[in-house]
Order: C-alpha cells, then sequence, then structure tokens
C-alpha cells in the first residue's frame, strides 16, 4: 500500500467496498517498464483498469494503448490517444468495431484466424495487421489456455496472405498469460516468433514488430522476479535470436502497470464457525468473486490481506464474499490464516488489487452496489 493510499483511507475512510488506486504509483510503473526495457514501446492494456485517470496519466507519459473493444478504443481517445498509438489487440472483433476503429484512424489490427484477415482486409483496407501465435504459459497464475492464437505455420501463410489482401504484414504477437512467474517463459516464445521471421523473409514478406504482450507479475503472498529480471531475460534473447536486426518491439503490460498502485478497502460483515470446536473460521467480506474479485477462481490469484490486528494470534480462515451464492467463496484451500481477534466491522485491506478488479465487478448481483472507485 503506497503512503497516499494509507493517508487516504485515514483521513476519509471512505464507505467499504471501494477500491483506491494511487495514479502516481502507475506514473512509476511506466518509467520502471521503460527502464527495464528501453527499446520497447509500452501499448498498457486497458482492460486490466480502463478508469479515466490512468488513461489520462498514461496518454501524458506518451504511452500507447492495447484496445479489445470500440468501447475500450474510444475511452483512450476521450483520454487524449492519439489513433497511430491505439492497437486493437483483440483476435475476435465485431465488424461495427473495426470499421468504427478504422474510421477513427486506428491503423494497427491484431488477428489469429484467416476469417479475421479477412474482415480485416474488407474493413480496414491497408491496415498494419500482426499475427498472434499460440506459446506455452508455464509459470502463469491466470493462463489464457488456447483460446486466442495459431500453430506457426498458419500464423506463416496468414502473414503471406495479409501481404496479398494488400495490408501491411507488420508483425508477431504472443501472451505468454498473466502473472507470469517465469522469465524463461518469454524466451521460449522469443525464440518460437524468430523461427517465423525467417520463415517469412524467404517467402518474401519482411516482418518489422515483435509484440511481447502482458505477463509481468505483481507480488501477491509470493515474492515474484522484478521487472528489470524480465527485461534482461527479453532482451537477452530478442539479441540472441535477432542479432543486429532488431525488430520493433512492443509490450502490452496489464497487471504490472496498475496492480500495486491499487487498495481494495472491505469491512468483516460476520466471522463464524460451522462447528463449536470447528478450528476454521470462515470470514464474510464485504466484497468477494462478484464484487470484482473474479481472479480468485480456483483461487488463482492469491491477495495478500492487511486488517488493524496484524501481528497478534492468528488461526486458519476461509474466505467468503457476501452474496448467496456458493461460489463466492474467495480461499478455502490455500492456508489463509487471520487474526482471531478479527471480527464483525474491522476493515481489512486488499493489497494489489489495482488491476482486474473494477473491470470484473457485477453490475449489481445481490443488489449489491458495483465497486466504488477513488483516484488519487
Ligand atoms: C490481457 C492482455 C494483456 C495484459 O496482460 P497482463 O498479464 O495483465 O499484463 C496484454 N495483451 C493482451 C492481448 C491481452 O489480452
Amino acid at each position: 500500500m503506497t503512503p497516499k493510499i494509507a493517508q487516504y483511507l485515514r483521513d476519509h475512510a471512505p464507505a467499504t467496498p471501494c477500491l483506491v488506486l494511487d495514479v502516481d504509483r502507475v506514473e512509476q510503473n511506466y518509467r520502471r517498464l521503460k527502464a527495464a526495457l528501453p527499446l520497447a514501446r509500452v501499448y498498457y492494456a486497458v482492460k486490466a483498469n480502463p478508469a479515466a485517470p490512468i488513461l489520462a496519466r498514461l496518454t501524458g507519459l506518451g504511452s500507447f494503448f492495447d484496445a479489445a473493444s470500440w468501447e475500450e478504443i474510444e475511452a483512450c481517445l476521450v483520454a487524449g490517444a492519439r489513433p497511430e498509438a491505439i492497437s486493437f489487440g483483440n483476435t475476435v472483433k465485431k465488424v461495427s468495431a473495426i470499421k468504427a476503429a478504422h474510421e477513427a484512424g486506428v491503423t494497427m489490427f491484431a488477428f489469429d484466424s484467416e476469417p479475421e484477415l479477412l474482415k480485416l482486409a474488407k474493413h480496414a483496407p491497408g491496415a498494419r495487421v500482426y499475427c498472434r501465435i499460440l506459446v506455452e504459459n508455464k509459470g502463469a497464475e491466470w493462463p489464457l489456455s488456447r483460446k486466442f492464437g495459431c500453430e506457426l505455420e498458419m500464423a506463416r501463410d496468414l502473414m503471406v496472405q495479409a501481404a496479398e489482401l494488400g495490408l501491411d504484414p507488420y508483425g508477431i504477437s504472443f501472451h505468454v498469460g498473466s502473472q507470469q512467474t517465469r522469465t524463461d517463459t518469454y524466451e521460449g516464445a522469443i525464440a518460437r516468433v524468430a523461427m517465423l521471421f525467417t520463415d517469412l523473409k524467404e517467402a518474401g514478406v519482411k516482418l518489422r514488430m515483435v509484440n511481447l504482450g502482458g505477463g509481468y507479475p505483481v507480488r501477491y503472498r509470493q515474492e515474484v522476479p522484478g521487472i528489470d529480471d524480465f527485461g534482461t531475460a527479453i532482451m537477452g534473447a530478442m539479441t540472441k535470436h535477432f542479432g543486429n536486426d532488431l525488430p520493433e518491439m512492443v509490450i502490452e503490460p496489464g497487471r504490472f502497470m496498475v496492480g500495486d498502485a491499487g487498495v481494495v478497502s472491505s469491512e468483516v460483515v460476520l466471522v463464524s464457525r460451522k462447528g463449536k470446536d470447528d478450528p476454521v473460521r470462515w470470514v464474510y467480506l464485504d466484497i468477494g468473486r462478484f464484487g470484482g474479485l473474479a481472479e480468485t477462481e480456483g483461487e488463482a490469484i492469491k491477495y495478500a490481506f492487511h486488517t488493524p490486528h496484524d501481528g497478534g494470534a492468528d488461526g486458519p480462515v476461509t474466505i467468503a464474499g457476501p452474496t448467496c451464492d456458493s461460489t463466492d467463496t474467495l480461499y478455502e484451500k490455500s492456508n489463509y490464516r487471520l487474526p482471531l481477534a478479527l471480527g464483525c466491522g474491522d476493515r481489512v485491506e486488499l493489497l494489489s488489487t489495482g488491476a482486474y478488479v473494477t473491470s470484473y465487478a457485477a453490475q449489481s448481483f445481490n443488489g449489491f452496489r458495483p465497486l466504488a472507485e477513488h483516484y488519487i
């Protein structure tokens, strides 16, 4: 928690549940990324947190943006981003969204299939296109499975076809999965991209850009490698495979940019036991899976908690949200412990929750309002 957030919570005690996010920390994270990978252009993955104050600050810093829908593109434009600084990075786009983006001056589009490529050729003629390939997600705590990306051979043929269709065959992208804790997963993916560059050069198509996607992790309960470690591993692999013919490099950080800039402040609604001698207490908070903590699904992302009784004696707990849905249980198997003194009405902070929380909150499930947001 940044000192500014701690001060804000002390001074204002805002109604819970709410997210308090320190926009200065977003700026620091942007600068840390630029320092770790000075040759890469930073495209902030808007879905991680699309709040206007974040987009405006990043625009002022010269950031680029990775948007997944027309609505996200519009939010970037409203925040002052130039259309040329926006990449339409979703490989699954509605025709109406492609048309709107093209008309607004967006020139960079992702795809991973022939039908999508044909849509782009028709509705965004001449656009710079890049193909997303499948890569391993080993080490990712929030992996992306096979939903996006295609095999190398298909990517090769599609890039040749892109040129034939009058599009600009710009480059190749991948995503190693979110909250990626291993630097070597990027190295493996870069090796695959390099093979494709070589194949396509032989086929007469000279690509110019590698998009290394997102994945850069935030510290929750466990220590993770620092952003400099990722920078070193990525630059090492780029140099190894491309020598002094380095292509343009793009990164699309989402979680890393905003995760540790935000804190969710919540309130304990109930602490109870299922049997008189049951050692495990159930702690019900006023935020849960539907209040925005979707990444607790499968207990994938394990947030760290801060309570007013930290340091006192603790015991095992199951942590759950306030709704009448049984899937609204956050942690049952991840060995969470909370202070024995914790009780109804205590405020509990969930640390590093600036990413993928407000954007996942349900509209009004069980009548609970969407998460309140304070950008400071
Ligand atoms: C979600 C997403 C990102 C951001 O991923 P993080 O793990 O949050 O850094 C980047 N690029 C694409 C295409 C995405 O879908």
